[in-house]
């Protein structure tokens, strides 16, 4: 009889980061059930975590897999397969010339919150160490940037300062821009839950569309898209005004309030419920649950984060937070979801153009050098780097020569395809390390550097709520793949020896040594990981940071002393103001188009399409809609229409959704151009749902606005 192993890992979808307990042959996974004892899910796992195991089949891997290197020369000529030997010298060679013709800042990394941490710890070293460039961004600007300056602005840190027990404690769960039903189902069930045990626990839910989380709230906010500083200042206002602020908490613990109480003045209920779109006293509701409960908890995502005034968004939920006393005990904090499943691994070792190693800053002297002497050169570039959406332009107007992607599909992911599509053309060589070569970015590279993913790789993500968790392989690497850390350390070294370096800053023989390295910088810093070691997590499971040398374990709630790491030890009000969308409707394009996650699908697809029963819940793309629309129209279900907006043009079948305010329209992130069929407004060809979202992002978080453009639907084919 054939002995089944199992194995613990995570679940490489979201950021809930539930444990799995992989099962496998010896030559295959078998299967996949919830891990008991991960404090993330304790056993549970949804539709996409549950059919893990069938993203894993032999036949699969055979037929997506990207399993050798491949190589041209030649713009035009098909990519041959080539040995690591060969590819990796003809990338260092290409990389070391043009630094050497056109400076540090000529050549990008764009990288993903997939990869592990170790992974982004060598990708992030290698940019802003060894090249000397800051050009190094991630998936992750698409999903938490706004979130990192949110909590940046008023907390002092990138920290999120609550943790999933505190599901439990709370006494009202404000849930705003989060439809956690589908994008964090374990999050979800946990919320159930609690409101079995607690009858008496309020669930607010302020979201744009009436999702499956808003139906199941006890107040529902359908608040019109972008104006949710609008809703904050609002309920902070009445709190104001009905003396349900924590004036102690204020002035002990807080700075900055006094200007933001000036700003609140016209935020009166009747300007912000005209502004939302909702009624005054469901606003006077909400502001009261929110102020008078012992323990208010905030669960937060896109819908917040992928925003031109994204910060805006994040800082006024915060500051609600800060003056109602509503942080740092337990059952209450403004918590950020993450998206992906390592967004805040990358976050931890700086692995964005704009942040540093631990949580330092890249605009301080002092920073700079101290991680300049942990690593070993003389300085890190204090010249910010591109930003998702700027890289991508940078590359089209040439400022950026050599672009290397690594585990993820800008192709289909970023914002104004038609653009993006134009960069890859124009870049002077594309490197694309990836474990799939199913993936629209493949097709533009010059060079295919085969990675291993999910149940082949060892290393360490952290979730949502700070929580490391270790995993090793249960499967060999198929075909030549190399891990990510290993790809990046060998070419880092062949160009270190192309730049004339003798001595290697990459010296680690194995992944463990990496994280040995990382948690070393964050000696002293917030996230302080130097007394978490890869023996404690295999002995002692999963931990939360802060874990500095000496402690007994990692810290569930931050904040609860009152100190928050700022020069003057206090949390800082933001001066939030609402600002609109960027791009408003008008008769020309008068619909307002969303787009977002569905329940059963992960992303580009790459993954979660190869499993027959996700699509059970959603079969097809379609453009949702209200039903008054359609009539008005005359489009029935299932028609084809053509949602065209200022970038482009999709044709998809329409569907009623009762979940849809008149004038609103949604469609599911994760469809690409082998879906759906249209054209760019130059004629060109179509580039998936990302050929109608809006470029435009938040000046400080750079975030892009993928939750709002404005568009208008016809119907394809008349009667
Ligand atoms: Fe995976 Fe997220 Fe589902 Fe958990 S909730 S099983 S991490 S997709």
């Amino acid at each position: 009889m054939t002995q089944i192993q199992e194995t613990k890992a995570t679940c490489c979808y979201c950021g809930v980061g539930c444990g799995v307990i992989v099962q496998t042959d010896g030559r295959q996974v078998t299967g996949v059930r919830g891990d008991p004892d991960h404090p993330a899910n304790f056993g549970r796992l949804c539709t996409k975590g549950s059919t893990l195991h069938l993203t894993a089949r032999p036949a699969l891997q055979q037929q997506a897999r990207a399993l050798a290197p491949e190589l041209r020369t030649q713009r035009g000529e098909p990519r041959r397969q080539a040995g690591w030997g060969e590819t990796l010298d003809f990338i260092a060679q290409k990389f070391a010339d043009t630094i050497r013709r056109h400076g540090p800042d000529s050549v990008g990394f764009y990288i993903s919150g997939q990869l592990l941490t170790e992974d982004y710890y060598v990708f992030n070293k290698l940019a802003k160490g060894l090249i000397g460039t800051n050009n190094i961004d991630t998936n992750s600007r698409l999903c938490m940037s706004s979130a990192v300056a949110g909590y940046k602005q008023t907390l002092g840190a990138d920290a999120p300062p609550a943790c999933y027990e505190d599901i439990d404690h709370a006494q009202v769960i404000f849930i705003a821009g989060s439809n956690t039903a589908y994008a964090h189902p374990i999050l979800y069930r946990r919320i159930e839950e609690a409101r079995r045990r607690n009858p008496d626990l309020k669930v607010i839910v302020a979201d744009p569309r009436r999702t499956d989380t808003a139906r199941e709230a006890d107040l529902f906010l359908p608040i019109l898209p972008g104006t949710d500083v609008a809703l904050f200042n609002g309920m902070l206002h009445i709190c104001l005004w009905e003396d349900l602020i924590d004036a102690d908490y204020i002035a002990r613990h807080t700075e900055g309030f006094a200007e933001l109480k000036q700003t609140l003045r016209d935020y009166t209920p009747a300007y912000v419920a005209e502004t939302c779109g909702i009624r005054e006293q469901d606003l006077v509701a909400a502001a009261r649950w929110f102020g008078q409960s012992k323990a208010a908890l905030s669960l937060y995502c896109q819908g917040l984060n992928q925003s031109s005034s994204g910060t805006a968004k994040n800082a006024a939920l915060i500051n609600l937070h800060l003056a109602t006393g509503q942080i740092g005990k337990p059952g209450a904090g403004p918590f950020s979801l993450t998206g992906q499943p390592n967004a805040m691994g990358g976050r931890e070792v700086g692995g964005l153009a704009n942040l540093m190693s631990a949580h330092r800053d890249m605009a301080n002297p002092a920073h700079r050098a101290e991680i300049a002497r942990l690593w070993g050169v003389d300085d890190v570039p204090s010249r910010p780097g591109k930003t998702a959406v700027e890289m991508f332009d940078a590359i089209r107007a040439g400022e950026i020569k050599i672009v290397w992607i690594a585990c993820t599909n800008p192709a289909q992911s970023l914002p104004e395809q038609r653009m993006v599509r134009e960069a890859l053309e124009k870049a002077e060589l594309v490197i694309v390390q990836e474990a799939y070569k199913t993936t629209a970015t493949v097709d533009y590279a010059d060079v295919l550097l085969p990675a291993t993913t999910w149940s082949e790789k060892e290393g360490t993500v952290t979730n949502s709520e700070r929580r490391i968790t270790r995993f090793k392989p249960v499967l060999p690497r198929p075909g030549q793949a190399w891990h990510d850390w290993e790809i990046a350390v060998n070419f880092a070294r062949r160009l270190e020896a192309n730049l004339g370096r003798t001595a290697t800053l990459f010296p680690y023989a194995d992944v463990e040594a990496i994280w040995n390295e990382h948690r070393e910088t964050t000696r002293g810093r917030d996230l302080d990981i130097t007394g978490l070691s890869y023996r404690i997590l295999e002995e002692q499971g999963p931990q939360q940071w802060p874990y500095p040398e000496g402690a007994a374990g990692g810290r569930k709630r931050l904040y609860e002393d009152g100190v928050y790491p700022t020069s003057s030890g206090k949390a800082r009000f933001a001066n939030t103001v609402y600002q609109p969308v960027a791009e408003a409707v008008d008769a020309r394009y008068p619909f307002r188009l969303s787009t977002g996650r569905l329940r059963d699908q992960w992303h580009g697809m790459s993954r979660t399409g190869t499993v027959a029963q996700l699509f059970s819940h959603a079969a097809e793309p379609a453009v949702v809609m209200a039903a008054a629309d359609m009539d008005r129209r005359m489009i029935a279900e299932g028609d084809l229409v053509h949602v065209t907006g200022r970038r482009g043009s999709q044709i998809l079948p329409a569907m009623a959704g009762d979940d849809m305010r008149a004038g609103q329209a949604f469609i599911g992130m994760h469809w690409g151009e082998e879906y759906l069929s249209g054209r760019g407004h130059d004629g060109r060809g179509s580039f998936g749902v990302n050929s109608l979202t809006s470029p435009v992002f938040d000046p400080v978080s750079k975030q892009p606005e993928l939750k709002h453009a404005a568009v208008k639907i016809l119907k394809a084919e008349l009667p």
